[in-house]
């Protein structure tokens, strides 16, 4: 049995990874501040004697009191609307959130994984992207408290590999949805669900052209898992990511047509830097992750998610 550490994991994504491991075997420990996490999120993991659950903030350093033998590090506000409320804290989390993570992992000698993001492309004059794009972030606009951030914590990942021979990874991962998504959660595909099952407006920011590739969190996971089960020698960074692309209008008529709701495309202002284009090359993934792809459709894993949101 394996003891691991998952931080966020009273978020969104580290919520399935969290249920993954233990249904797996293993002993987790969720740490989170709950800042857009919630308890409810792992409630069902509670009464499992395998899960610890502690309240814990990132940016402090964190007493080892226990083995760990690996670490996912997840804990980060990945919305946009969440990451620009208090852009310096976010900073802080991924910044010093990795550190203090990287030096528990060298303390106990563990092996660390790094939830990185697409958004270390920016916006992407390379399209699909490829790990060895080195990207287009503007370092001063609204976004860059979360690009930036993701992008120094990569540094830090590599140079405690290479300075410390600390074993780590480093996924970039791209638009991902499911549930466990909040009504609140600001990113398009809750919103759009949401919208779309009050019959309520739904609200297409710019012109609607733009283009994201949505993965389903199931097939995330998997690659995370993969990821941290491969060789010490291959670090990444790698891309996990559904590469089927889709403009936020087809994005807004396909969960209009799944939910037959009565709601109407509306328009709004496009937020600042928001990336024109995004599609993942998952070549390298397919590659070092025994064959890994996706395997949920946009049409499936909308499904699945809208009727997460219809039994809330
Ligand atoms: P989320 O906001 O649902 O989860 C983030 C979790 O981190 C929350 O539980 C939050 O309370 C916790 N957290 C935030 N700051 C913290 C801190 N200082 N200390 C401890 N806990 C803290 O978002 P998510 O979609 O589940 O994203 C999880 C990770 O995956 C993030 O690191 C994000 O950058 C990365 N990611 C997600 C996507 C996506 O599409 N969902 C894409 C790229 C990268
Ligand atoms: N978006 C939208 N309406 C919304 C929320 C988002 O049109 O209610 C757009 C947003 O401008 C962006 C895309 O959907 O072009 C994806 O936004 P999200 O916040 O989900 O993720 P990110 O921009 O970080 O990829």
């Amino acid at each position: 049995m394996k003891s691991i550490l998952v931080t966020g994991g009273a978020g969104f994504i580290g919520s399935h990874l969290c249920k993954r491991l233990l249904n797996e075997g293993n002993k987790v420990i969720c740490l989170d501040n709950y800042f857009t996490g919630s308890k409810k999120l792992v409630q069902d993991l509670l009464s499992c004697p395998n899960f610890r659950l502690e309240e814990h903030d990132v940016t402090h350093p964190y007493q080892k009191r226990f083995d760990i033998d690996e670490i996912y590090n997840l804990a980060c506000p990945a919305s946009p609307i969440h990451y620009q409320f208090d852009p310096i804290q976010t900073f802080r989390t991924s910044v010093l959130g990795a550190i203090n993570m990287l030096d528990l992992a060298c303390c106990c000698n563990a092996k660390i994984l790094q939830a990185s993001t697409s958004e270390v492309y920016g916006d992407p004059v390379v399209h699909p992207q490829t790990e060895t794009y080195l990207g287009n972030v503007n370092t001063i606009g609204i976004r860059s408290c979360y690009d930036e951030g993701k992008r120094a914590s990569e540094t830090l990942f590599m140079d405690y590999h290479r300075q410390k021979k600390l074993r780590i990874k480093i996924i970039r991962i791209f638009n991902t949805y499911g549930p466990n998504m909040t009504v609140h959660d600001g990113r398009v595909v809750s919103n759009f669900i949401v919208q779309a099952l009050k019959n309520e407006d739904i609200t297409v920011y710019g012109t609607g052209t733009q283009t994201r590739s949505f993965q389903y969190v199931d097939d995330l996971v998997e690659g995370m898992i993969r990821m941290m089960s491969t060789e010490d020698d291959f670090t990444g960074p790698v891309n996990i990511g559904n590469p089927e692309e889709f403009t936020m209008i087809e994005l807004a008529q396909q969960i209009i047509r799944l939910t037959g709701s009565q709601s109407k495309i509306v328009f709004r202002p496009l937020p600042s830097d928001d990336p024109r284009q995004r599609k993942p090359d998952i070549s390298l993934a397919q590659k070092k992750l025994d064959g890994w792809k996706p395997t949920v459709s946009l049409e499936e894993g909308l499904k699945r998610t809208i009727q997460y949101f219809q039994n809330l």
